[in-house]
């Protein structure tokens, strides 16, 4: 029988990459033709590679790329760059290797405790990479200054285009393209089961995101998607540990259904009062949450640290619930907005020293927003589907400069209100990233691994 070998898929971080890549070469490469020994200087040392290789790394390292960590990247060619350069007034000394190798070292040491200095650990690489490049050459004398001036602009100017690219091209290729071929996985008699209940849940992007996760990290687990009709959850769970469930994911209206039916519950599920993670061990059910847990990584990864700010949360749903609580206990100080503010005065009952309930007009969220740090939206406004909207976006107006807007949602990948604050110049950040980490930290307790979380969000990239 003929045997078809499918094509690699091409997603679209490969396809920036290839695209930042081309442009660096064609805007340094006259450089290299053009040059000639008369020319001299810094733009006789100029040249394509360097320039593509921190194209290289911008594009293809986070989940993605945002214009905070191209920033970063940035600072790190900055530091360690200076770091490097002043490196060879040591001149001639550093010929010897026993010198040369030492302060490599240090200045390498220095610039990551720089970057950690001024909180920018995705600054760290590019702040050893620099010293390397300048201080490991022949080059000698003042052609060295040159050389090394040379390496810092192409780099810069690398991450520069990445960042441009990023900007310029969709980061989610269309729907009709996405892959439903991550979903072929391989059964084995030994193969354990995984499924997400819902119900709803045929909508629910957690068999591909699992999936996906347990192809890449060759795991031999298949993870399904399970209808469960509201009430239907202690049925369920009987079932799941007679069918021989490793464990679940719960989606709508489950969460909180689940609650009394745990053997043991962990301290973020007790938090919350929801379970969203099951995993049955010696027939035995064990409850987490993975949501607020996710939703602080999700920020950590965007450089964005709640401890000690004020955060404007709209909402008071289940989501919003874990988003709040996990805030709360991080340390921040946090206003829910809500329509029903029943439901906000009810979560903010659990943390009143950290957590304040207002209402949802127009001058509570104008005054939530003037008074805080960071604004998280958990309502289902400017959802997919939902049809749902805000009335206006004036709030944004009363925004502090610089801080960021959060949106629970991740279809569309911007909402609108994501586009209205990103219009005012505000960072901006969807749910993408909350729905990454929350799986990837179930599926640490379902397998008992550690994952690399960052190595999945490359993985998730390019299926979601
Ligand atoms: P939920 O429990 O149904 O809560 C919905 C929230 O939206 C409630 O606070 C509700 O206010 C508010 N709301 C709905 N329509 C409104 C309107 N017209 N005006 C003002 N407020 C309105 O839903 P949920 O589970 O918390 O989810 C909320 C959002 O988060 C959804 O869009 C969901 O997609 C997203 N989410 C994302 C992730 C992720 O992984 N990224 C995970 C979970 C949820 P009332 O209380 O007044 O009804």
């Amino acid at each position: 029988m003929k045997k078809t070998v499918p094509l690699p898929r091409i997603g679209m971080r490969v396809i920036k990459t290839a695209v930042a890549v081309m442009v660096s070469y064609l805007l340094f490469v006259p450089f290299g033709l053009l040059y000639r020994e008369e020319l001299g200087g810094i733009l006789g040392q100029m040249g394509p590679l360097y320039a593509c290789i921190a194209c290289i790394i911008c594009t293809q390292s986070t989940l993605g790329q945002t214009f905070q960590q191209g920033i970063s990247r940035l600072i790190g060619v900055i530091v360690g760059g200076a770091l490097g350069t002043a490196t060879l007034l040591l001149g001639p000394a550093l010929d010897n290797p026993w010198v040369k190798i030492p302060v490599l070292g240090a200045v390498c040491v220095a610039g990551v405790w720089l970057c950690l200095l001024i909180k920018r650990p995705t600054a760290c690489g590019m702040a050893c990479i620099l010293p390397c490049v300048i201080l490991i050459t022949g080059v000698t004398g003042v052609t060295r200054y040159y050389y090394a001036a040379a390496r810092m602009i192409e780099t810069v100017v690398g991450l520069l285009i990445a960042l441009g690219v990023n900007a310029a091209l969709p980061d989610y290729r269309p729907e009709t393209e996405r892959g439903e071929s991550d979903m072929n996985v391989e059964l084995h008699n030994t193969t354990r089961k995984l499924c997400v209940i819902g119900d709803p849940v045929g909508h629910s992007k957690s068999p591909l995101i699992q999936n996906t996760m347990l192809k890449a990290l060759g795991l031999d687990y298949v993870y399904l998607c399970q209808p469960v009709p509201r009430g239907k959850c202690k049925e369920w769970l009987d079932c799941a540990k007679f069918a021989g469930y490793a464990g679940f994911n719960a989606t709508m209206p489950h969460k909180e259904e689940l609650v009394p039916l745990m053997d043991q519950l962990d301290q973020d599920a007790r938090l919350i009062g929801a379970v969203n993670t099951v995993c049955i061990r010696e027939g035995k059910a064990y409850g987490y949450n993975t949501d607020g847990e996710g939703f602080l990584r999700a920020l950590a990864d965007e450089g964005i640290h709640p401890a000690g700010k004020t955060v404007a949360v709209l909402g008071a749903g289940g989501a919003s619930k874990a988003v709040c609580l996990k805030l709360a206990q991080a340390g921040a100080q946090v206003i829910v907005c809500n329509r029903t503010l029943d439901k906000a005065q009810a979560i903010c009952a659990h943390d009143p020293a950290h957590l304040r309930p207002v209402g949802f007009g127009p001058e509570e969220l104008a005054q939530a927003a003037g008074a805080c740090d960071l604004l998280v939206n958990g309502t289902s406004l400017g959802m997919e589907g939902s049809g749902g909207q805000f009335a206006d976006f004036s709030f944004l107006d009363s925004l502090k400069e610089g801080a960021p807007v959060v949106d629970l949602i991740y279809a569309p990948a911007q909402t609108e209100l994501l586009r209205q604050a990103k219009l005012r110049g505000h960072q901006t950040v969807n749910g993408l990233g909350l729905l990454v980490n929350q799986a990837v930290l179930s599926l640490e307790y379902f397998t008992d691994t550690s994952i690399d979380a960052a190595e999945m969000k490359k993985v998730l990239a390019e299926v979601l």
